[in-house]
């Protein structure tokens, strides 16, 4: 099936409204995987605003693999969140992992998140497509296409039209050089499919930072309306992602090649 007109996603942030869609400029969410402390989620949110972002990123709750690591800091990282927004004027996306913390989160987030565990998570599409804000809907890491866009569409028919998605990688064989494969090719397939904006994430795409470059750059030749980058002033310290995240400098590099690229709108 062809569907209609491109739909856009309008979000409002500190500096104004930024649309996602196939007609819009490419909008860039970058930040760290996990709010760790204010003083790093305010000099980061300072810097990838300096570099051209529009949209902060960063977990405050965190859904990891292991009950044992690092599990975000919950409620006192939205009061951090905050305190970003306020400082650079960026708009915040974070991720609802439950449902009892959506109104909570949603008081912070301009974008909440469902994150690839959750993507089949059938209650919390419903109750987060009963609220208003803006959603971004990353793909399960073994989702089809199709089980994506019906996820997607859990979230539209419960009465939020406003859904972004977001390819993050998905498993393949092979993980020993890169953490995820990250399938470039959903983006042709989405843009016959559905009328929702296209983001690509390279950072979990290919899990290590060295790769993230050379996937962004394909991502907007292949026709991405927006990117999510993770960035942390201190790869090595960081308490989740480090090995896949840009520092500030090497963010900013990047948004200067992507600049040349640029999108057809
Ligand atoms: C994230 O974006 O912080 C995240 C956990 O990603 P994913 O759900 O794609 O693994
Ligand atoms: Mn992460």
């Amino acid at each position: 099936y062809r569907h209609g007109e491109p739909s856009e996603v309008i979000v409002q942030t500190p500096n104004g409204a930024v649309p996602f869609g196939e007609h819009h400029p490419l909008v860039f969410v970058a930040g760290p995987c996990s709010v760790e402390n204010e003083a790093m989620i305010v000099e980061t949110a300072v810097r990838v605003k300096a570099a051209g972002a529009q949209f902060l990123r960063g977990g405050a709750y965190k859904p990891r693999t292991s009950p044992y690591a690092f599990q975000g800091h919950g409620e006192s990282a939205l009061e951090l969140l905050a305190a970003a927004r306020d400082a650079s004027g960026l708009g915040i996306i974070t991720e609802v992992m439950d449902t009892a913390d959506i109104e909570k989160i949603a008081e912070v987030a301009d974008v909440l998140q469902v994150g690839a565990r959750n993507m089949q998570n059938f209650s919390l599409l419903k109750k987060i497509g009963a609220q208003e804000k803006p959603v971004l809907l990353k793909r399960g890491m073994s989702a089809t296409i199709e089980e994506w866009l019906m996820a997607a569409e859990y979230i539209m028919a419960a009465g939020n039209p406003n859904v972004i998605l977001c390819e993050r990688g998905v498993r393949t064989f092979d993980r020993q050089y890169a953490r995820n494969t990250l399938d470039l090719s959903a983006i042709p397939v989405l843009r016959e499919l559905t009328h929702l904006p296209i983001m690509i994430d390279p950072s979990h795409g290919t899990g290590r930072y060295q790769y993230v470059p050379a996937m962004a750059k394909a991502a907007i030749a292949a026709g991405a309306d927006s990117l999510m980058i993770e960035v942390h002033p201190n790869p090595a310290k960081a308490l989740s992602d480090g090995p896949q995240s840009l520092t500030p400098e090497r963010f900013d590099r990047l948004m200067q090649e992507l600049s040349v690229i640029g999108k057809a709108v």
